[in-house]
């Protein structure tokens, strides 16, 4: 085998590995089969250069050819599936005859370099429309996606300014030729691996904002609750700053699922939620479903008449709803709420605090419920 064939050979391999690493990988639920195209392009770009490590002729130097324009336009369907862009199929369908007409043509009557003025007419437009895709269109956009982007984009300067220099300037054509050897296999691995590393990305941060995440509400959850709090509290106490907390619990929420079913105690939860939602707007607010029917508010850098405000609001609003609820003695669904407040150190650890909130929130709900009620125990 010539050091040529043996680069050829490497170049197929590469494309074989990436269009196999393609089968390991999963569309997400309920979207478009984008890496069916991905594995069909790697796997038409693997047999285009594995032509070429035999000593071939015309016909398959223009098979070559026609499969390296199924692998270019091959990614450009996967780039529109991917980014669940309505794909021009007979636009695209056309372009692609022409290219492959073109290139086989030019193969065909052994005119090197019009082949070369063909692709690059066509690579740039293939990788220029990717390119956009996946930075304009592509919703939850992340790192490996815009490296893709701007990994085409390059491509795309580079094949149509070497077309550019070999106009002006033909006789550097051995002299682009090893570049272009170069670059060809870089950008199959690049291009691969990081359309790719796109899909485990985005799974990766699916399953994070998941495991965080109440199912029912939207809130953070207990355990991502448990781990802000952590955070904000060695925050304020390394810089001394204060920090309130604010338990609400929804009043006779039993007597409302006995009574109106678990759906309607669902959606009731749901529109708590939302006004908690809602009532968190400053940076490192959280509102989290504490358990059942009962929530937290993590409130950073405010203080406790702040936060009593905070809950004040917040139950009014509740109260505004006029949710029915025939079995309290209101007849609408109301919360109670307990606040208490880290300032001058007057919690030795978070479970104390906390503590501290649930007392507040039974004070409130013996003092007849609907209100608000702070702990006494903060001025220590
Ligand atoms: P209080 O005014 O003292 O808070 O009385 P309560 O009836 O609200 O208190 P309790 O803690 O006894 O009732 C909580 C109820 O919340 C029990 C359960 O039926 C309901 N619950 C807990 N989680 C969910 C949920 O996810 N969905 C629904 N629909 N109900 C839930
Ligand atoms: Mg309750
Ligand atoms: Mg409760």
């Amino acid at each position: 085998m010539s050091t040529e064939q043996a680069y050829f050979f490497t170049a197929a391999l590469i494309n074989l590995v990436l269009a196999f690493s393609g089968t390991r990988i999963k569309d997400p639920e309920g979207k478009q089969r984008s890496v069916l195209f991905f594995i069909i392009a790697f796997s038409a770009n693997f047999l285009s250069w594995f032509l070429y490590v035999f000593d071939i002729g015309t016909t398959l130097k223009i098979a070559s050819a026609v499969l390296s324009s199924a692998f270019i336009w091959g990614m450009v369907v996967f780039s529109y599936k991917r980014c669940e862009c309505p794909l021009p199929r007979t636009l695209l369908s056309i372009i692609f005859l022409i290219n492959c007409f073109a290139l086989g043509y030019f193969t065909y009557a052994d005119q090197l370099y019009n082949a070369l003025h063909v692709s690059a007419l066509f690579v740039p437009l293939a990788f220029c429309i990717m390119s956009y895709l996946f930075l304009n269109v592509k919703t939850h956009r992340n790192p490996s996606d815009v490296i893709l982007a701007y990994t085409c984009l390059f491509m795309a300067i580079v094949v149509a300014s070497r077309s550019l220099l070999l106009t002006f300037t033909p006789e550097l054509f051995s002299a682009t030729i090893i570049s272009s050897q170069i670059i060809w296999p870089a950008f199959s691995v690049v291009s691969g691996v990081f359309a790719l590393l796109s899909f485990t990305e985005e799974a990766q941060s699916k399953l994070q904002q998941e495991s965080n995440t109440d199912q029912l509400t939207g809130l953070a959850n207990r355990r991502s609750m448990d781990n802000i709090l952590e955070k904000e509290w060695a925050r304020a106490n390394r810089h001394q700053r204060p920090l309130a907390v604010v338990m609400l619990d929804v009043d006779f929420f039993k007597d409302y699922n006995d009574h109106y079913g678990h759906q309607a105690g669902d959606n009731c939860l749901q529109r708590v939620a939302d006004v908690l939602l809602k009532s968190v707007q400053r940076a490192g607010e959280v509102a989290a479903r504490y358990g059942g029917e009962e929530f937290l508010l993590i409130l950073p850098d405010t203080d406790e008449s702040t936060a009593r405000q905070t809950a004040e609001k917040i139950c009014a609003s509740i109260a505004e709803f006029q949710i029915p609820h025939q079995y309290s003695p209101l007849e609408i669904i109301t919360l109670s709420a307990g606040v208490a407040a880290l300032s001058n150190q007057n919690y030795k650890n978070i479970e104390e605090l906390l503590l501290a909130a649930d007392s507040a929130l039974y004070q409130a709900k013996r003092n007849g419920r609907n209100q608000t009620q702070v702990a006494s125990n903060n001025t220590e």
